[in-house]
């Protein structure tokens, strides 16, 4: 914990709790920081100020972009359709591997380039032809009123929400932040109590706490994602009995996300994922029942195509961001007429893999 910077922008929150010792504890996610005053809490971006819970971040972005939202990833959300994605600073793990570090470690205001109002964002996504807003980059968890906010925003527009998390939340957070937006993607890091501890410095629990609550008590379409890591995460006893837990607490209709690890921040000493293990890891979920498993990070159009569970016909073609073939007619498989869980229109969107940077208000 740090002591906070004069000038500090500093928003009222409402999830924190007096203890008797003095200290003033936030509730937002399981790490329970308990801060006297002036400190921040581990994720850096959440401070006792003023006897009070404050968040230091609201209103402010490390930039934003304009992605496919294959990217997220989310292969049954509006497929095809350009998301505006931003996030903010700091985190509330403390992965070794994180692939957003320059991000989620910041200690610099001035990595908060962008200053946006909750309206000043739905507008944007408006202008710029976006279908939904997405809290990425970092985890919304840790800048919950903010996103809370422009999800709101969103919505009176007539715009839908995405938030990308690790779903390392409080259940009262959890609840107000999943009622505010419209799909997420979870990343599932791994499925023992031992690497969420040694590599994440968190916990396992609350992750499948929120994975099964967003699954079965919330109208918000979810998907998970898993980064597979080179002796780490990638056993076969390990992913037999995480995706088991998945369609047996989330069900068969979530779709999971096995992707390529890329060696980054103070993990390199680990070699990026063998396409291989990347087939292996979907074939053990394919056969524990996961209807939908995609490959990411690699290039494998066959692992990343949306196939009918029923007759196997293709619904999305894909490759990387690109979508090809479109076997979906109101959301149904056009050979058998099966269901396809997900979020659909009647085309799919033509944005395609493009990536485009945009300004929003002044720094
Ligand atoms: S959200 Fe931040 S301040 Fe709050 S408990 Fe988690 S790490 Fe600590």
């Amino acid at each position: 914990m740090e002591r906070t910077v004069n000038g500090t922008a500093a928003h009222p929150t409402r999830w924190w709790t007096r203890l008797d010792d003095g200290r003033v504890r936030c509730d937002v996610c399981p790490r329970a920081c308990a801060l006297h005053e002036g400190q921040r809490g581990l994720c850096f971006v959440r401070a006792r100020e003023g006897g009070a819970i404050v968040l230091t971040t609201y209103g402010r972005s490390s930039g934003f972009c304009v992605d496919p939202i294959e990217k997220k990833p989310l292969a049954h959300f509006l497929p095809g359709t350009p998301v505006l994605s931003f996030g903010t600073a700091g985190c509330n793990l403390a992965c070794r591997f994180c692939q957003n570090w320059d991000i989620s470690k910041s200690r610099e205001t001035d990595t908060l380039a962008d200053a946006a109002t909750p309206e000043a964002i739905a507008e944007a996504a408006v202008r710029t032809g976006c279908r939904s807003v997405a809290f990425t980059y970092n985890d919304p968890v840790i800048f919950l009123e903010y996103a809370v906010d422009v999800a709101a925003a969103c919505r009176a527009r007539g715009i839908r929400s995405v938030a990308v998390t690790a779903g390392y939340v409080e259940p009262g957070p959890r609840d107000e932040l999943f009622g505010a937006i419209d799909a997420a993607n979870v990343d599932l890091k791994a499925f023992t109590d031992d690497f969420y501890h040694r590599v994440c410095a968190g916990r396992l629990g609350p992750v499948l706490e929120t994975i099964e609550h967003v699954a079965n008590a919330t109208g918000v379409w979810l998907e998970l994602t898993t980064l597979l890591i080179p002796g780490l995460n990638d056993g076969d006893a390990e992913l037999d009995a995480m995706t088991r837990w998945v369609v047996e607490h989330a069900g068969p209709d979530v779709p999971m996300h096995l992707t390529a690890f890329h060696p980054d921040w103070r993990m390199r000493d680990r070699p990026p994922t063998p396409p291989a293990t990347l087939a292996r890891a979907r074939a053990i979920a394919v056969g524990n029942g996961v209807r939908y498993a995609y490959t990411g990070n690699v290039h494998d159009p066959e692992g990343q195509t949306t196939r009918c569970h029923r007759c196997g016909a293709t619904l999305i073609g894909r490759d990387g961001y690109e979508l090809g073939a479109w076997g979906l007619v109101d959301g149904r498989c056009a050979a058998c007429g099966e269901r396809c869980p997900g979020v659909f229109e009647d085309l799919p969107g033509g944005w395609g893999s493009r990536r485009l940077p945009v300004r929003i208000g002044a720094p």
